[in-house]
């Protein structure tokens, strides 16, 4: 039996403690819950962490990330405190192959700004609306066992234009009930590392109970953890001129 991949959730983990009704809806954290459910789907062949924004080194030191596999990342209030240091080590590990798994309000983080180059933005509304993610890709290792699409009830909307590089695959098409769309289901290479964006996620809806969202995260957990032995460096190799 092969090695469990080795991932960490790293959360800023702070509506949880600032306000009652995400503290209730989560009681332990969204990285916690995260976690069940990945354990759920995938059994003994994960390992997980949990990472926060207050533990040593942001959660981010270089013990944690070269032992990832896979880092998911959940941020919103204070992408502004994890420290350039820190980015710069999750992206030099994305480049080197560490998948990065990039939830909803993190389109706004350092890190994934940095690795798409854009500005990220984005239009939203927080009116606890309908969702329909609609599988635009269904022969991805990302949307494996969903059906054609499937529903959130209560959620906050993000629309279009969502200012990021062309994704190399997309997976997923939301519609909601306001009548915006988004590209909600988006994957990248970068260096080595597979980097995949899912949109739901915002902190006073019960979202990461969800079922199908669940089995998203685990399929993107799978497909990001794909592992090459080729050689990968940020500095171009000196050759000898030829004798
Ligand atoms: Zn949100």
């Amino acid at each position: 039996m092969s090695n469990p991949l080795r991932i960490t959730i790293w959360h800023e983990y702070r509506h949880e403690k600032s306000n009652p009704e995400v503290g209730k809806l989560y009681p332990q954290g969204i990285h916690a819950v995260i976690r069940d459910g990945l354990i759920e789907r995938l059994g003994a062949s994960v390992e997980v962490k949990l990472a926060a924004l207050d533990d040593a080194d942001q959660g981010l030191s270089d013990d944690v990330l070269n032992n990832t596999d896979v880092l998911l990342w959940w941020g919103h209030k204070a992408h502004d405190e994890v420290a350039d240091e820190a980015v710069e080590r999750v992206q030099r590990r994305v480049l080197e192959g560490m998948g990065l798994i990039v939830l909803h309000s993190g389109h706004y983080s350092k890190i994934f700004k940095r690795l798409m180059g854009t500005g990220c933005g984005l239009r939203w509304r927080e009116a606890g609306e309908t969702e329909r993610l609609w599988v635009v890709n269904p022969g991805h290792p990302i949307a494996d066992g969903l059906g054609d699409s499937f529903e959130l009830e209560h959620t906050e909307m993000y629309g279009e234009l969502f200012d990021i590089p062309a994704p190399d695959e997309l997976v997923f098409i939301s519609w909601f009930a306001g009548g915006e769309v988004f590209r909600s289901g988006c994957c990248w290479t970068r260096g080595k590392g597979r980097v995949f964006y899912f949109r739901p996620g915002h902190e006073t809806y019960p979202i990461y109970y969800d079922p199908n969202v669940r089995r998203v995260i685990a399929n993107a957990v799978q497909w990001a953890a794909i592992k090459s032995s080729s050689p990968y460096s940020m500095v171009s190799p000196k050759i000898d001129p030829p004798q």
